[in-house]
C-alpha cells in the first residue's frame, strides 16, 4: 500500500508550530551537530494520527479519509522518536481523539511561551463578563502575566478585581446576590495549566449564585491559586485594625497567616532583595518596625511615616508574600488604586516599573484610573476602559510585555 507522506512543508510547520518540542514529554527535538559549522541534528518525528497506509503496523488508519485529509497538517503530530514509536505501539491508549487534544493543549502552551507568558503554575488568561454591572453585553478581555487595567471614571475596574478575586473569597459576591432584576449574568474566567479549564460563576433573576467547571456544576469553587486581593475593604480593614499599633495582628488577619508563620515570613523578608523599600528591621517582642525608605539615609519607626509611605511598606510585604507562594503554587495579586489613595502616579509608576523589571513569577494586576500617558503601560498588557454614554465600552489594547 501506498504511503501518504506529510510534504516537506508540513513537516517543517508541525516542527515549528510545537517549537521543534515533542508534544508528549516536550523534550527539545532540534539542536547544533558537530560535522559541519552549519549542520543541524533533528531527533524530532512529525508523526500521522490516523495511519498514513492500510496494514499491519499501521495504527488508527481509517478507510473514509481522504488522501489529501491523510497528508493534511491536521492529521499530523510532533513527537520525540520514543513517542513517536510508543504511539505506533498503542492505539488503545493513545487513540486519533486523545492525540488531537495532546497536540492541541501542546501548541497552545508553545503559543504562550513564545509570546513571553509562565504557565507552569498556572495562569488566568481570560475573563468573559455578561449582564453585571455596566457589562451589559457580553465582554471578553484576555489576561497575560502581567495587566494593567486603566480607564478614568469607568467602575469596571473594580469589578473585574472582585469577580477574580471571588474564587478565594466568595463573600465578595454578596452584593450581586441583589441583581433580581437581571437573567443570564454571569462571569466565566479561564485557567490554564497543563489544560485549559473554565469556571463559571452564574446570577440567575432569582439571586442565586451557581458555579461551574467546565459545563459540571460544582458547590463552590477552589483554585488551586493563591489570591492577593489589594482593595479597598483592604485599606479600611488596616485602618480599622490600627496598623500603626498592631502591625503583627493586621498583616496575620489581613493576609490569613499564623504568629510562627508571620514571624518567620518577616525574617525571611528581612534577608532578602527589597523592591519598594530599601530595608527594614523589626523588633518581635515589642511589635515595632522600623523602615528605610529608598530615598532616605536613616530608619525611621513605621508610625512615623506619611501615608503615602506606609502605602509603600505594605506593598513590599505583598510582593514579598506573593513571591513566597508563587514558589508552590498559582499565585496571582490583585492591586485596585481604591487600596492606596495617597499613593501618587509616580508611586505607582515606581511598582509598574518594578513589575516589569524583576519578572516575577506571579500573575499580576494592577487597577488604576491613571491616565495612559501617565503610566509606562507599553511595558504591560494594557486593558483599556471607557464609558461611553452611561454604558461601557471595552476597548482592549493587548501590548506584549518585553
Ligand atoms: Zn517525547
Amino acid at each position: 500500500m501506498p504511503r501518504d507522506n506529510f510534504t516537506k512543508d508540513t513537516i517543517l510547520r508541525l516542527a515549528q508550530r510545537a517549537g521543534y518540542t515533542c508534544s508528549i514529554c516536550e523534550s527539545l527535538t532540534v539542536g547544533p551537530s558537530e560535522e559541519k559549522e552549519n549542520s543541524v541534528n533533528i531527533t524530532g518525528v512529525a508523526a500521522h494520527i490516523s495511519g498514513a497506509s492500510e496494514g499491519r503496523g499501521s495504527r488508527r488508519y481509517r478507510s473514509d479519509m481522504t488522501t489529501e485529509e491523510r497528508k493534511s497538517i491536521s492529521n499530523g503530530i510532533w513527537l520525540c522518536e520514543t513517542h513517536a514509536d510508543l504511539i505506533d505501539g498503542d492505539e488503545v491508549t493513545y487513540t486519533e481523539k486523545r492525540l488531537h487534544e495532546i497536540k492541541d493543549r501542546h501548541e497552545t502552551k508553545v503559543q504562550y511561551k513564545h509570546a513571553g507568558v509562565n504557565i507552569d503554575k498556572g495562569l488566568f488568561t481570560e475573563i468573559e463578563i455578561c449582564n453585571l454591572a455596566t457589562f451589559t453585553s457580553s465582554t471578553r478581555i484576555k489576561f497575560q502575566q502581567n495587566n494593567l487595567i486603566i480607564g478614568q471614571g469607568s467602575p469596571g475596574k473594580t469589578i473585574l478585581c472582585e469577580f477574580l478575586a471571588s474564587l478565594k473569597n466568595p463573600s465578595l459576591l454578596k452584593r450581586w446576590e441583589d441583581n433580581k432584576n437581571r437573567g443570564n449574568s454571569f462571569f466565566s474566567i479561564k485557567y490554564f495549566r497543563t489544560e485549559e479549564l473554565t469556571y463559571n460563576i452564574r446570577i440567575d433573576s432569582k439571586r442565586k449564585i451557581t458555579y461551574d467547571l467546565n459545563g459540571v456544576g460544582t458547590p463552590v469553587l477552589i483554585p488551586s491559586s493563591t489570591i492577593f486581593h489589594l482593595n479597598k475593604c483592604f485599606r479600611d480593614f488596616v485602618i480599622e485594625n490600627e496598623l500603626d499599633y498592631k502591625i503583627k495582628k493586621s498583616f496575620m488577619e489581613y493576609f490569613g497567616l499564623r504568629e510562627i508563620e508571620y514571624l518567620n515570613f518577616i525574617a525571611d523578608v528581612a534577608t532578602k532583595k527589597k523592591y519598594i523599600i530599601e530595608d527594614f528591621e523589626y523588633d518581635t517582642e515589642e511589635d515595632y518596625l522600623s523602615v528605610k525608605l529608598k530615598d532616605r539615609t536613616n530608619y525611621r519607626s513605621f508610625q512615623s511615616l506619611s501615608s503615602g509611605e506606609k502605602d509603600r511598606v505594605i506593598l513590599e510585604m505583598t510582593l514579598q508574600l506573593a513571591i513566597f507562594y508563587s514558589k508552590f503554587n498559582s499565585t496571582i495579586t490583585i492591586i485596585d488604586q481604591e487600596a492606596f489613595p495617597t499613593m501618587d502616579s509616580a508611586g505607582y509608576c515606581n511598582l509598574i516599573k518594578v513589575v516589569v523589571e524583576n519578572c516575577f513569577d506571579f500573575q499580576f494586576i494592577v487597577a488604576t484610573f491613571f491616565e495612559k500617558n501617565e503610566l509606562p503601560y507599553k511595558l504591560l498588557n494594557t486593558i483599556e476602559l471607557t464609558v461611553v454614554e452611561g454604558d461601557t465600552k471595552v476597548q482592549q489594547l493587548t501590548m506584549h510585555h518585553k
